[in-house]
């Protein structure tokens, strides 16, 4: 199915049907991704079951705690992108995730209060160790 880009809401529903039936919960991308240092209640999560809930999300419904808790620690790092067996784009699926459960208040609106942490987190996997020595 072709989607117009400009169609934001087609280009999003046409995203979401597709990751729903490509994406196995095989928690590959839970597994890889660097930020769950930063989601203390996603931490020792089953990763098929977070995903499982991140998929709830995706369609509307209300996740867990641990899946809200990831989705919303998502910094858009990519790491997950190429862990993924079946081409997903779980940074994209978190995103949409995201969209999706703060339109129906499952996740707050805005909240960034660990937003400094995460975006070093990203930072240090762009940079050498001397790089990330002096950056620090
Ligand atoms: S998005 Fe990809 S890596 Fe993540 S659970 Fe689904 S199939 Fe596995």
């Amino acid at each position: 199915m072709v989607v117009p880009h400009d169609n934001w809401t087609a280009l999003r529903e046409a995203e979401t049907a597709r990751m729903l039936a490509a994406c196995t919960r095989c928690g590959e991308c839970f597994r890889v991704c660097p930020m769950i240092a930063h989601a203390p209640a996603a931490q020792g999560a089953d990763g098929s079951a977070i995903v499982g809930g991140v998929l709830d999300l995706l369609q509307g419904g209300a996740g867990d705690e641990a899946s809200r808790a990831w989705t919303s620690a998502c910094t858009r790092s990519g790491v997950c992108v190429p862990a993924c067996p079946k081409a997903v784009n779980p940074m994209m699926m978190l995103r949409l995730a995201k969209f999706r459960a703060q339109e129906g208040g499952a996740i707050p609106p805005r909240d960034s209060r660990d937003a400094m942490a995460r975006v070093k987190t990203f930072a240090r996997l762009t940079m050498t160790e001397e790089e990330w020595e002096r950056w620090q």
